[in-house]
């Protein structure tokens, strides 16, 4: 987490209190009962968000300095993660500040919330999910369908994340895309997820499990985006003991 995240909800907050500064002072355009009815409502509306947006800054600032946050402000937190993060990254797109910058402070203060909760789970409920682009794009076997059919020779992350599960007994799934993310879920039925993607990919994600924790773990491309991309197997490694 960092200060910078923290200047993007302050942002947002005073965007947000200037905007019903204006609705309340600029005259009203036309003194039609539907138009007074529609700001009322709005008004309200950027109320609450402000509020909620005060709340999320003072959790973060706790959560910052390593102090207790109470268990409502941390739900309430993920909450306004989920629901109001387009308008943090409008917000930083004012700025003109990098959108994977914001999206990793979110994995930041995710992760945070997530192992604030020091979880204890059984390995067999916990499921790793890393995405298609790891595996080497030379190699011939298909290890989306059954992640055995890799040979473990050494040249892509596939063979470290294997040992993982063999040390760990955690459950291990390769994905190509959602619909097989969604599946690996449906069939596994994990109660807690470690999820190994893009920042773009991974906003998403914790955007559609809501219900179970997920630990953010973003990939690394030194090749570009989709191919040839590597994790840092420890970040891995820390993640799953931190669910156990
Ligand atoms: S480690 Fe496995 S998936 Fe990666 S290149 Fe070797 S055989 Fe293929």
């Amino acid at each position: 987490m960092n200060s910078k995240f923290i200047f993007i909800l302050s942002s947002l907050f005073f965007t947000i209190i200037l905007s019903i500064f204006v609705l309340i002072y600029v005259p009203f355009l036309s003194g039609f009962f539907i138009y007074d009815f529609f700001q009322l409502v709005l008004i309200i509306l950027l109320i609450v968000i402000s509020v909620w947006t005060l709340q999320t800054i003072l959790t973060v600032t706790l959560l910052w300095y390593n102090k207790k946050a109470p268990r409502f402000m941390k739900k309430s937190t993920k909450k306004f993660l989920v629901l109001l993060f387009p308008l943090l990254e409008w917000t930083g797109d004012l700025w003109r500040m990098n959108k994977d910058y914001i999206r990793q402070a979110y994995m930041d203060l995710n992760n945070e919330l997530v192992l604030r909760e020091k979880y204890k789970f059984e390995p067999k409920d916990i499921l790793v999910m890393s995405p298609h682009c790891l595996q080497n794009s030379s190699c011939q076997y298909k290890v989306t369908n059954d992640i055995n059919n890799c040979r473990k020779c050494g040249k892509c992350n596939v063979d470290n994340l294997l040992q993982l599960q063999e040390k760990y007994g955690i459950n291990l799934r390769i994905v190509s895309g959602g619909t097989l993310a969604r599946m690996a879920i449906k069939e596994v039925r994990p109660k807690a997820i470690v999820a190994v993607a893009c920042e773009r990919d991974l906003v998403s994600g914790l955007n559609d499990i809501r219900h179970i924790p997920v630990v953010a773990v973003i990939n690394q491309r030194p090749n570009g985006p989709c191919i040839d991309t590597s994790v840092d197997i420890d970040e891995v490694e820390r993640a799953i003991q931190s669910l156990l």
